[in-house]
């Protein structure tokens, strides 16, 4: 039978990571498209209640946004000159519903060929942000995606967010 988790805190989510392999949702707008016309039956992990993961930061050496940054997050924000590219990338994303749902983080785990947050996030040498029961790992977006639908992302690991230099 599938399962669904919506955990609160974060080491909720990466214990249940690690005990089973999950399919982690958040705005679900790649994830529910691509499977219409049959049942779900995958056992879910429902990122969108974590805490702390909807911030954008300025931090000491780059800045972080967390994977539950929406598109509409990106648009709204005073952000520098720096993320007008990406600003504008998210006005093309779908319409406002989509956007207001859909995250940045799971348009880059996606790794769809056609996600409109890799070039601009590409330009400015993004890194992604991993966890999971064994600690916080970061890597370069261009080596994160590996190809179409592929991530270095391990079954185990969550993306917590995506770091600007
Ligand atoms: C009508 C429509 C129009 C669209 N138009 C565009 C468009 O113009 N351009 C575009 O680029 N995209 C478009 N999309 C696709 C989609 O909206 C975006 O890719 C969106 O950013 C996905 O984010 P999400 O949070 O909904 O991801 P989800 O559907 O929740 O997840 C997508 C994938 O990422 C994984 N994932 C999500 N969060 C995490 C995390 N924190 N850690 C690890 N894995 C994670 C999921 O397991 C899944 O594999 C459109 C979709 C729809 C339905």
């Amino acid at each position: 039978m599938a399962g669904y988790l919506r955990p609160t805190e974060l080491n909720e989510a990466l214990s249940a990571l690690e005990a089973a392999p999950l399919v982690i949702v958040a705005g679900g707008t790649d994830y529910y498209p691509a499977r219409v016309g049959r049942p779900l039956d995958d056992d879910v992990l429902d990122v969108t209640a974590l805490p702390g993961l909807r911030d954008m930061a300025e931090l000491d050496d780059c800045w972080r946004i967390g994977a539950l940054v929406t598109w509409t997050d990106i648009i709204r924000a005073d952000l520098p000159p720096l993320f007008d590219g990406l600003k504008l990338a998210a006005r093309e994303v779908g319409g406002p519903q989509v956007q207001n749902a859909g995250t940045l983080a799971g348009n880059i785990c996606n790794a769809s060929p056609a996600a409109d947050g890799m070039p601009g996030l590409l330009a400015l040498d993004a890194e992604i942000e991993l966890a999971s029961v064994a600690g916080a790992r970061k890597m370069p977006l261009g080596e994160f995606v590996t190809g179409n639908r592929r991530t270095e992302r391990r079954a185990n690991e969550l993306v917590t967010g995506i770091r600007i230099p």
